[in-house]
Parts: C-alpha cells; structure tokens; sequence
C-alpha cells in the first residue's frame, strides 16, 4: 500500500480526505509522520511495515488535530511527538472525560466514525521548542513550527531527501483554513507561515501535504502562492478566484469552509472595531 515518493520516503494516501500517511526509512526502522485516519489502513501499514523488516521507531503528528493524533496499536509503542504548543494543546483539548466522545460526535465524520480507533488518539510527547529536529536515528528531520491553521503545527523539511511534509498547508484541494479559536491574528499567522515556507522552497523536490496530491519542485512555489492568494482574498473580503473552492473544487463542502471563515473574520473585526 506504500508508495516511494523519494529515496526512504514513503507515502500512504487514505480514502478519508486524500490524507497522506508519510513512513521515512532510518537505521534501525521507520519515522512515521501523521500514520493515518481509518484503523484497517493503519493495521494494513503497520503489517506491510513488519513484511518490510521495519519497525516503527518513532511517531510524529503535525498539529493538534484529530485526523493526524490517531495510531493503531499494532504500529508498536514507539514515542510520538509533535511539537511543545502542540502536546500542550492535545492535553487541554483531552483533558476532560467526555473529550473523546464529543470528537466523535461533532468532529468525525459519521459515515467513518466506526472506522476511527480512538484509543490511542493524541499521546504524543512534546518536544522543547529549541528542539529543531525530531530525535531519531534517520535522516534528519527539521521541523518549522508556525501558528498557521492549529497551535504548534510543524511542517517537517527532510533536507537530504528534498522532502518536505507540509501538514495542513499547500494542499491541491483544501484551501486554507484558518485557526480562528483563540488567536490574535489568524490572517498573519498564515501569512507568516507561508513565509516560512518560502524560504526553505528551494531545497524542496517533494511537496507531501496532509491531504491531496504530492507535488514536485514546481508546485512548491505555485501552492505557496495559491495559498497566499487565497488568504489574501478572505482577509479582503473578496471572492477568491480559487480551483479549490467552487464549481471545479474536489470536495464541495469547501464552500462552506470558505463561507464559515468570511464570517468568522467578519464577526472579529466588528468586535474589534478593525475596519475590513
Ligand atoms: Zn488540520
């Protein structure tokens, strides 16, 4: 089920939302980034992991958000970690008994619900935040936390493999989205974020999103660049001329994404008193 995407990097693309599960080959087993969303593909990775002599060794999730917290238990007890804001925020959000419950009930999605193992969902560790690389025995793994889309998210740069993970940004098929929970400013934070991206580009071969199509060196500047636009445009209160969103889009709930957002930031600046 594991596709190569570049040498020691693997990738599997689940049926729930084009989420990409991303497996990277050290000495001694496997880094597995964001394992995946429904628990028989995570059981059939974890057996093709073991058919390929490789061990998970340690997890990683890039943000704080139910669909890349998950794990099966047959991939081992190898540590997880995401960065410090992002445990830190998984322990909040979890923290009360019924945290679980309300995840599956107003979160997942019901038509997968039976399908999602919650058992093991977000024990991750986190790592100090002047850590600037996840500690295993593979190639390196440099992370860059940003606040863009959850608290804490990291996309990972695999310098010697020209990989970069990008989490839940540069996706060919979901726009941005914003984190509006609790934060000063979303649009910034975004804009930031990509900035941030823009400047390890030029070491990027592979783009492997949280969900959509892996891109090559030419798609790195031109999703950096849809992503901006699109920010732009819900900042300005503009219709965003945009393939994700509208009559082309992949997924037609993305208009209501778009919409919620317009909303949100318009409901913000009126509290605020901020024109736009
Ligand atoms: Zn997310």
């Amino acid at each position: 089920m594991l596709r190569q995407v570049a040498e020691g990097v693997l990738i599997h693309e689940s049926e729930f939302c084009q989420s990409n599960a991303v497996v990277v080959q050290g000495r001694a087993g496997v880094l597995l980034i964001d394992p995946g969303v429904l628990g028989y593909e995570m059981a059939t990775l974890a057996n093709d992991l073991r058919e390929l002599g490789q061990p998970v060794v340690a997890g990683f999730s890039t943000h704080p958000h139910w669909d890349h917290l998950l794990w099966h238990a047959r991939l081992g007890e190898a540590p997880r970690y995401g960065t410090a804001r992002c445990a830190a925020t998984v322990r909040d959000r979890l923290s009360d008994a019924r945290a679980k419950a309300r995840i599956a009930e107003q979160l997942i999605p019901p038509d997968i619900a039976e399908h999602v193992p919650l058992d093991l969902l977000g024990l991750i560790t986190g790592l100090p935040a002047e850590m600037a690389q996840i500690p295993w025995d593979g190639p390196q793994v440099r992370i860059i936390e940003h606040q863009a889309h959850a608290p804490g998210h990291a996309a990972l740069l695999i310098d010697e493999r020209g990989v970069l993970v990008a989490g839940d940004m540069l996706s060919d098929v979901l726009i941005p989205m914003l984190d509006l929970n609790d934060t000063a400013d979303p649009i910034e934070d975004y804009l930031a974020a990509l900035r941030l991206l823009e400047g390890v580009a030029g070491d990027v071969d592979v783009l492997v999103p949280g969900h959509g199509s892996i891109g090559g060196a030419d798609q790195v500047h031109a999703r950096i660049d849809q992503d901006r636009a699109y920010v732009h445009a819900l900042r300005d209160a503009r219709v965003p001329s945009d393939p994700r969103v509208g009559p082309s889009a992949t997924f037609d709930w993305m208009s209501g994404v778009h919409e919620r957002q317009l909303q949100q930031l318009a409901r913000r600046s009126e509290r605020d008193g901020t024109p736009g």
